[in-house]
């Protein structure tokens, strides 16, 4: 595990580390408070902290309540305060600040490799809740829910010199397919595109049944139409055999970029009705927003977005 220990003595935080990395943990120490804190935040490995309950800027309850935060964001950290006095109140308190577990200062070897043991349990557990709460348990891709806060956090983030584009994208008569092999061949398919679109793309969500999106970010308008069509040609050299015969199947694409102010329904509803456009001129196509020759369609779509009508169950 990767260990962040806080205590104002070199001594103590030389004995810990000696102990911890015996016990192959991968260890950095800290006298101050705020620069354990600061390197928690920026380092998503760090899955420790232990907390001495004296440090320079800041109390170890202190710091266990502002790191407790962080896990709060649905991060796996297992927090440890670590005090030489045996005050009942002081492991209350310890533990109602945040901490997970309370250790006796200096600790005892065994002890100390014994409740890393505890800690490496609860964190792995949480890094499993984490997965599941956030995957499409089929293809492996973002569900719905992860897909949509990472989009949400994405367009909250850019600003008018930033660009990034939305790829929607559907099966092609899925449900012909399904019809015509089966369920589970059908659920193959789609961990296959999965697979295939993840090749181009990053932060990709399963939105719903045979629809997926994908976020591309520093991607104009164009770069997101070339990668869709990567996309498309990868999905189209699929090849699936079913006892002697070959299936293939296509997907339509709808693509739209980012506009400075856009909230993500107004991004994904351009590239969904870009999406519906590309089904009805025939299918296995890709669209892009302003890629659509019908005008009064697009402006009959800004004005379904603006009154609030279409609303992505984000
Ligand atoms: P279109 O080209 O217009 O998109 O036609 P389509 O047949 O793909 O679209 P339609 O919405 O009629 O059918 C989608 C089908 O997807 C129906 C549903 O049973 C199937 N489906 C939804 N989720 C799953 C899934 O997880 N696995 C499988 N195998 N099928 C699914
Ligand atoms: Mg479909
Ligand atoms: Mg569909």
């Amino acid at each position: 595990m990767h260990v962040a220990i806080a205590d104002p003595s070199r001594t103590v935080a030389k004995c810990l580390t000696a102990i911890l990395e015996s016990h192959n943990h991968e260890v950095r120490s800290f006298r101050d408070g705020i620069e354990a804190l600061d390197y928690i935040k920026s380092n998503q490995f760090v899955d420790v902290l232990i907390a001495s309950s004296q440090l320079l800027s800041m109390t170890g309850p202190e710091l266990c309540w502002e790191t407790r935060l962080i896990a709060k964001s649905g991060r796996p950290l297992y927090i440890i305060l670590m005090s030489s006095t045996e005050d009942r109140n002081n492991l209350v308190k310890a533990l109602d600040g945040g901490a997970d577990d309370f250790i006796r200062k200096p600790p005892v070897a065994e002890e100390l490799a014994a409740r890393l043991r505890a800690a490496d349990r609860v964190v792995s557990m949480q890094r499993e809740l984490q997965r599941n709460a956030t995957t499409d348990s089929l293809t492996g891709v973002l569900n719905r829910r992860a897909f949509f806060a990472n989009a949400r956090e994405m367009c909250e983030r850019a600003d008018a010199g930033n660009f990034f584009s939305a790829v929607m994208l559907d099966v092609d008569h899925f449900k012909r397919i399904n019809d015509s092999y089966g369920h589970g061949f059908g659920d193959d398919v789609l961990v296959a595109i999965a697979h295939e679109i993840s090749e181009e793309g990053s932060t990709i969500g399963r939105l719903g049944g045979e629809e997926f999106a994908v976020l591309l970010d520093n991607a104009q308008l164009y770069n997101a139409v070339e990668i869709a069509e990567s996309m498309r040609t990868r999905v189209r050299n699929l090849k699936f055999r079913r006892d002697s015969e070959t299936i293939s199947v296509t997907c339509s694409f709808g693509v739209s970029q980012w506009q400075s102010g856009d909230q993500i329904d107004y991004l994904l509803r351009r590239a969904d009705v870009a999406l519906y456009k590309a089904k009805t001129e025939g299918r296995d196509r890709v669209l892009s927003a302003t890629s659509m020759s019908d005008s009064t369609n697009y402006d009959s779509l800004t004005s379904v977005v603006r009154s609030g009508d279409w609303n992505l169950r984000g």
